[in-house]
């Protein structure tokens, strides 16, 4: 039997109140996403409730399985501990999102937030794996010169559950489509930080949301499998190694100041000497690689000397590297290097002994390729 001061202080928590919501009879009633909480905070959320830990974790194993969206699903919860959730407690999920698929296989995803802001995921399935980028953020303040997301501006930081909800939703429109003919597995195997936003700058919320990821009785993933990639907040990049061994990808673009300066803004704060001293000391266990991610952009930073000048830089570094052609947008006036150009500056690299992949623009024609997701809705949704 639940005790009412008990409930008083559940409902008083702040750090595990995230959403508030109108009920049915249009009173506004503040009741607690459970999909925010990782289960640390659903085990104290329950004890809050006067109810026994192992409680909490039961919920936590039943809040990520497919198909349950009702607490009364909860068939181990007794009846009346089933009704007091109900009351004070939901679960979040997103519904119907917009879909929009390209011819290479790769499907973008649109979320409508509760708060009518858009974010997107796209899925790049492949046959042995099915790779989910999500969004940290709506829109982004890092003002990156060749990236779209930046003409958005930054809106908001996007919720533990927000960022978990579009791996559960991709992961729903996946087991549905296994029914028809679907390529590879029938769940998201990878994901990757690589959305909309700058998942350094919502820290808590992502190690929140990294918890939920990996916990056993959450999604269960790998960090093996989840890549987080920043344009490179320094004092941040710390935090993450010391609370998540998910892989490390750093988007570096250039290798002098002056050019990185006018790439990507975030330079100006934390030059390029720093970012990789900050590589270099970052803890990760061994055989970890950091992956530099590198756009190339035509007559800005592909020649041969900066192919050099990268390779002396990474020296030392167990590191991985990325090149990715320029995703041309009319609104940008970046181009892509020929690929002849690309073959030149990957072969420089390669014959210093690092692992280079060229990464190929995959959904580039639905705009849902690297640098491309940008939801124009936001600006006229206040
Ligand atoms: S590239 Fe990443 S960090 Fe830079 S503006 Fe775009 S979303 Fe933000």
């Amino acid at each position: 039997m639940l005790k009412v001061c008990a409930l008083y202080k559940a409902i008083k928590l702040p750090e595990l109140i995230y959403n508030t919501r109108i009920d049915v009879q249009n009173k506004m009633t503040t009741r607690t996403d459970l999909r925010n909480l990782t289960q640390e905070e659903i085990v104290d959320y329950v004890e809050s409730l006067g109810q026994p830990a192992f409680r909490g974790r039961q919920i936590m194993a039943w809040l990520y399985r497919p198909g349950i969206s009702e607490f009364s699903q909860m068939t181990d919860l007794a009846k009346d501990f089933r009704r007091i959730l109900s009351e004070h407690a939901y679960m979040s999920s997103f519904q119907n999102p917009l879909i929009e698929r390209s011819k290479d296989g790769c499907v973008k995803f649109g979320f409508r937030l509760d708060d009518g802001k858009m974010i997107e995921s796209v899925l790049i399935p492949e046959p042995d794996r099915n790779t989910l980028c999500v969004s940290s953020q709506v829109g982004c303040a890092m003002n990156c010169s060749f990236c779209l997301t930046a003409t958005m501006g930054f809106i908001r930081n996007l919720s533990p559950a927000e960022i978990v909800n579009q791996v559960c939703a991709v992961g729903d429109f996946l087991r549905a489509e296994s029914k028809g003919n679907l390529i590879g597995s029938d769940r998201v195997t990878n994901i990757v930080f690589m959305g909309m936003g700058e998942p350094l700058n919502n820290l808590d919320n992502l190690l929140k949301s990294l918890s939920i990821l990996t916990e056993q009785r959450g999604l269960d993933l790998t960090n093996r499998r989840i890549t987080v990639s920043t344009c490179g907040i320094v004092p941040q990049m710390q935090i993450l190694g010391e609370n998540s061994t998910a892989n490390l990808a750093v988007s570096l673009h250039a290798v002098d100041d002056e050019t990185r300066d006018k790439l990507m803004p975030i330079n100006r704060r934390y030059p390029v000497a720093e970012l990789i001293e900050a590589c270099r000391t970052f803890p990760m266990a061994k055989r970890k690689r950091i992956m530099f991610e590198y756009i190339l952009l035509k007559g800005i930073n592909d020649s041969d000397a900066e192919a050099h000048k990268l390779a002396k830089l990474l020296r030392g570094i167990p590191c991985k590297i990325n090149l990715l052609p320029y995703n041309e947008s009319p609104a940008i006036p970046y181009k892509s290097p020929s690929y002849s150009r690309i073959l030149s500056f990957q072969k420089i690299l390669m014959n210093a002994k690092y692992s280079v992949f060229v990464r190929s623009s995959r959904g580039s024609d639905i705009s849902a390729a690297c640098g491309q997701l940008a939801r124009e809705e936001n600006s006229d949704i206040s």
